[in-house]
């Protein structure tokens, strides 16, 4: 049988925690999610009519844009008992969710099984394996596809005992950034935001910020990017045209679409840290350069871009020798 963390059962919910006392509130853990730093890009991007803004995602406790998603994901999943006590939370992932609901079922009492290529970074299976998520590695050629194939068939085979968060038809991937990333980024620029860049994943990012930024303020324009190939280095990103589309992604929302190259980003990941002082992975690395094509075709403005997760995790990467 699985214990439940005392203090995760004492703080269920936003109604609990509040009966509950401030000061429970403010040590739980899941309270940590969100409201990350935004940063001004100053160096590699200058312009005297035209600023770029990143939200600084690894400052969440599990170091990711998707304790997000993960957090709505369990939350919802408890609230509807779809998850209770005793089962496991499932999902595919190529990092960054897996770590997230390692992080968060560490902490509310649930065992964890990730099923994931098996070419992810060591660190990132150590840091799975610490967290004691379950790993299940499939076919690296296969990609993030082969992944949730073998999440289906897990979630399958034993529904009993899983609870399949499938974050890429999960609505609470993108309600969690409709109800935090947007109204965030609206509240630190004062509202001057006039554009939004994110890449596609599952598209939780994209979609939820975006459908809560146009509901502020309708005249803000959103514009989503993808690897330029198939086969790319942008760990976190998916090349739509060629893997499997996400439920949640809606293709009507962006009013542009740019595509970034791998190389490019890891030259930009390089010059970030060098000259900004911010070491990011190559998806946030992706954002600036999608950032910086759009201000090559805007009069000039305020774009804001999330850079999904900090460099930690890649150090055992080429690329950063250049
Ligand atoms: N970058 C990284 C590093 C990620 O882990 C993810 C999540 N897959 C993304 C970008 C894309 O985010 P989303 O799933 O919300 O589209």
């Amino acid at each position: 049988m699985l214990v439940r963390n005392w203090r995760a059962t004492s703080t269920e919910s936003k109604g609990s925690m509040k009966s509950s006392g401030k000061t429970r509130a403010r040590t739980d853990l899941m309270s940590r999610i969100g409201n990350t730093p935004l940063v001004e890009i100053k160096k590699v991007f200058n312009s005297p009519v035209t600023r770029i803004f990143g939200k600084c995602e690894w400052f969440n406790p599990g170091g990711s844009v998707k304790d997000r998603a993960a957090a709505r994901m369990v939350l919802q999943a408890e609230k509807e008992a779809l998850l209770r006590p005793g089962k496991t939370i499932l999902d595919a992932t190529s990092g960054n969710t897996g770590i997230a609901l390692a992080m968060i079922g560490a902490l509310r009492g649930y065992a964890v099984e990730l099923a994931m290529p098996e070419n992810a970074t060591p660190e990132r299976k150590q840091i799975l394996a610490s967290y004691g998520a379950v790993m299940n590695l499939t076919n690296p050629l296969e990609g993030a596809d082969g992944a949730i194939q073998r999440a289906r068939e897990l979630a399958a085979s034993d529904p009993d005992k899983y609870y399949y968060a499938d974050q890429y038809s999960n609505p609470s991937n993108w309600k969690a950034h409709y109800y935090s990333t947007a109204r965030e980024i609206h509240r630190q620029l004062d509202g001057e935001i006039t554009h939004f860049v994110a890449g596609i994943g599952t598209s939780g990012t994209f979609v939820g910020t975006t459908r809560g930024l146009k509901e502020l303020d309708p005249s803000i324009q959103v514009v989503s990017f993808m690897p330029s190939t198939p086969l790319h280095g942008l760990e976190g990103l998916k090349h739509l045209p060629t893997a499997m589309v996400p439920a949640i992604y809606d293709p009507n929302l962006a009013d542009m679409e740019l595509e970034v190259d791998t190389e490019e980003a890891y030259t930009m990941a390089r010059r970030l840290a060098l000259e900004e002082g911010l070491f990011v992975g190559p998806s946030a690395a992706a954002a600036v350069i999608a950032a910086i094509e759009l201000a090559g075709n805007i009069p000039g403005g305020n774009i804001v871009t999330v850079f999904p997760d900090g460099g930690l995790k890649y150090v055992s990467e080429d690329f950063w020798a250049g």
